[in-house]
């Protein structure tokens, strides 16, 4: 079984996402066929007037969603951290969609059953589309280490200013 931190995912850089968009689309027409944002697997968010961030499954240890359904309908891939959903199981109750702190999970507005990114196979359609570089495939411990650096910078700054 691979380490968590190993694990690759798609991850969001907040200070070069525009909130275009073109991300859903991408992911909505891979998947779906169809460009219609409320069956992507990825999801933009606006945290503030200036702040966009694209957010789909951080693959989580434990993960809540699995460990919240009560008819043990979703299993998560030991090597990918993939979650995936069992359609003979999922009843739509929506338990996982609470339990998910990140929102990754949605409520299909056709089948009433739960979908959730599956990463593409590792090859993210959303990722190869992103017209800023926003998105990239990388590793959880990648992530971890350039938010740690991306912290030390912001108290440097802060200290300079002071
Ligand atoms: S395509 Fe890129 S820039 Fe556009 S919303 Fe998605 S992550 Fe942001
Ligand atoms: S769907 Fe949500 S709770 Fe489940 S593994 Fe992904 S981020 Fe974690």
């Amino acid at each position: 079984m691979s380490e968590v931190k190993d694990k690759k995912l798609v991850n969001c850089d907040a200070s070069k996402c525009t909130g275009c968009r073109i991300c859903e689309y991408a992911c909505s027409m891979k998947k779906e066929k169809t460009y219609n944002p409320t069956k992507s697997r990825i999801r933009v968010v606006r945290l503030n007037p200036f702040v966009n961030l694209a957010v789909s499954c951080r693959l989580c240890e434990d993960a809540p969603c699995v460990v919240t359904c009560p008819r043990d309908a979703l299993k998560q891939n030991e090597e990918t951290g993939v979650i995936k959903v069992d359609e003979e199981k999922c009843n739509g109750c929506g338990w996982c969609i609470e339990a998910c702190d990140y929102g990754a999970l949605e409520l299909h507005p056709e089948t009433k059953q739960v979908f959730v990114c599956d990463l593409c196979d590792g090859e993210p359609e959303c990722v190869k589309w992103c017209p800023e570089g926003a998105l990239e495939f990388t590793s959880k411990d990648d992530v971890s280490e350039k938010t740690r650096i991306t912290a030390i910078k912001k108290l440097f700054q802060n200290a300079l200013k002071t």
